[in-house]
């Protein structure tokens, strides 16, 4: 935890949490912003969701599938 590059050789060791990042969803890119991606099903940034899960919208059809997979 004090050692920065410890921690991070622990994040990938850790990597196998199926729902730690979850960048599968169907994105599309946002009109006239070439940089900008968003969730097709609950059009949040992809820099909001940032690769969690939980940060679609609660009734993201994605997130549904995923969590209803996982439950
Ligand atoms: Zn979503």
């Amino acid at each position: 935890m004090s050692n920065p590059s410890a921690k991070a050789g622990n994040y990938y060791a850790s990597a196998p949490y199926q729902n730690a990042f979850d960048i599968e969803y169907p994105q599309e890119n946002l009109d006239g912003q070439m940089y900008q991606y968003r969730c097709k099903h609950c059009k949040k940034l992809t820099t909001e969701i940032n690769g969690l899960l939980q940060n679609h919208a609660m009734d993201c059809a994605y997130r549904l599938a995923r969590e209803g997979r996982r439950a």
